[in-house]
């Protein structure tokens, strides 16, 4: 919103078309996957009422997936009836931001309805009738940022951004403990620009690195689709550009409001 790259000025002349809100992955409406600023926003174009939410993963503390300071908005004057408790799952970074971030505003008769749940890499839970894998990220080191598989009735769902290439540990996790993917959705912030061995973020070659692995580890098979999503301003993504490429290599660009079944 402060750019004046020529990428951001495309995109605010072309309008709502080509806008890219920061990542959410509502899953059946029940678990969500990152709460960034605009989630107020999703919740008003795509009809999401989050006072039934349950459940919500959080993938690590960068605002951009986790904008704690509106959970104060989950009673007293700004929700009329009472909502659901809501379940945060996260690393212990994200825990102090929820503290820091609702400590000015918070009522002390919000707090009882929100429980939050410290998730370490490596592990398995389950949010109501849902199983979910949690493994390590490579996004810096301040933090033990974390990536989700979330699966129901054998049908799993693979989350990985923010995150660089994964190593051959996390793939044997997943295998070991029976992940099979019938979607991924991955960091794609440099599209057709490489991030490499060390990055944080992934681009288009990655990726494929990353499907390559998927399915010798027999996580992902023919039938897995593979979302791209998290694009950064710096590598020119309009949608076409990045739906053409991303097709190229036989993957999906994700948009605002994108859905997929599997
Ligand atoms: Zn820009
Ligand atoms: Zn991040
Ligand atoms: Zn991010």
């Amino acid at each position: 919103m402060f750019c004046n790259c020529v990428f951001c000025k495309k995109i605010r002349e072309a309008g709502p078309y080509e806008f890219r809100t920061r990542t959410q992955v509502l899953i059946d409406d029940k678990i969500c996957l990152d709460f960034p600023p605009e989630a107020y926003v999703h919740s008003l174009v795509y009809g999401i009422n989050y006072s039934s939410l349950e459940y919500l993963l959080v993938t690590h503390s960068h605002m951009d997936h986790f904008y704690a300071h509106d959970f104060i908005l989950r009673g007293y004057k700004y929700a009329a009836v009472a909502a659901k408790t809501l379940n945060i799952y996260g690393n212990e970074e994200v825990r102090k931001v929820f503290s820091e971030c609702t400590a000015r505003e918070m009522k002390p008769e919000v707090t009882p309805n929100l429980k939050f749940t410290h998730v370490k890499a490596f592990s398995e839970f389950f949010v109501g009738d849902y199983r979910v894998l949690a493994v390590p990220a490579r996004h810096g080191t301040a933090e033990e940022a974390l990536l989700y598989y979330v699966e129901k009735d054998k049908k799993g769902y693979l989350h990985m951004h923010d995150t660089g290439r994964l190593g051959d540990d996390v793939f044997l996790y997943l295998a070991q403990n029976g992940a099979r993917a019938g979607a991924v959705s991955l960091d794609c912030t440099f599209l057709d620009g490489d991030g490499g061995e060390n990055a944080r973020h992934m681009g288009l070659n990655d990726d494929e690195a990353m499907r390559a692995k998927l399915r010798e580890f027999g996580i992902a098979d023919d039938n897995t689709r593979f979302i791209l999503t998290h694009f950064s301003h710096n590598s020119n993504p309009l949608r076409e550009r990045t739906e053409r490429l991303a097709a190229r290599h036989g993957m999906t660009a994700a948009y605002d409001g994108f859905e997929t079944d599997f």
